[in-house]
């Protein structure tokens, strides 16, 4: 975990097209399975079942959602072979609606918290990837406390605008802002009422399911900005993707 934080930087979402796992990746090879996971690996990469499906079941109780079925989870050895997008490349890529990862770890936090999320509704992908830095990243990004990073921003206009536009900050400061909102939100509101939050950003399927549903959090006043109608944000159908620094 800790020297995964030290290696990742995001990037701009990729859009993964949805659809359920027929078969698995060419050469990849099924190596073990969990309640929720289909791991895959190649060659001599290792998955770690255990720990990845520990992890999920915790976090799914911490934001009271139930995960079902299995998706696949997929080692990979270079970062390269992660990002499905040409000239992208990413150590995690997560299908929010299959609930598939592609990795370089196998045992990869934040993107597995991607997969509890996608359960639950999707805000954008500021509440997204706030989630899984603030839950899967333990609240720190390359090893410094999101809380840190953030508050040199705070100031900073374009920051504030981050919530309605993911991409607009470059990677190194949108996701310890982002980390450092929703941990503010969760420390604030409790756990159940974020993921309340992200529940009340389901898709739309009926206008009577819309007056159903509870406004959680109405008015949001955090460290860096309000967050005025997040719903409305640009929903990301992500995958979010994680990349080692540049070199
Ligand atoms: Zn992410």
């Amino acid at each position: 975990m800790k020297s995964l934080v030290r290696t990742t930087l995001t990037v701009a979402g990729m859009l993964v097209a949805g659809g359920l796992e027929a078969s698995p990746l060419p050469g990849f090879h099924l190596a073990a399975q969990s309640e929720n996971f289909l791991f895959y690996t190649r060659d001599s990469r290792k998955v770690d079942a255990g720990r990845s499906q520990r992890f999920l079941a915790g976090t799914a109780r911490l934001l009271e959602v139930q995960v079902q079925g299995k998706a696949a989870y997929y080692v990979h050895e270079h970062a390269e072979e992660v990002a499905s997008t040409p000239g992208v490349y990413g150590s995690g890529v997560t299908d929010l609606k299959t609930g598939e990862i592609n990795a370089v770890s196998a045992y990869h936090r934040h993107e597995i918290v991607h997969r509890v999320a996608g359960a639950l509704g999707d805000p954008g992908r500021f509440f997204q990837e706030g989630l899984a830095v603030a839950l899967g990243d333990e609240g720190r990004w390359n090893g410094v406390e999101v809380d840190k990073l953030a508050a040199r921003v705070r100031r900073d206009a374009k920051a504030r605008g981050v919530i309605e536009d993911f991409s607009r900050l470059e990677p190194n400061t949108a996701y310890p802002v982002a980390g450092s909102f929703v941990g503010f939100l969760i420390r604030t509101y409790g756990a159940r009422r974020v993921s309340d939050f992200f529940r009340d950003c389901r898709p739309v399927t009926s206008l009577a399911e819309v007056a159903s549903r509870p406004r959680t959090i109405p008015v949001v006043r955090g460290p860096v900005s309000s967050a005025p109608r997040p719903c409305n944000a640009r929903r990301s159908r992500l995958a979010s993707s994680t990349l080692p620094p540049p070199t």
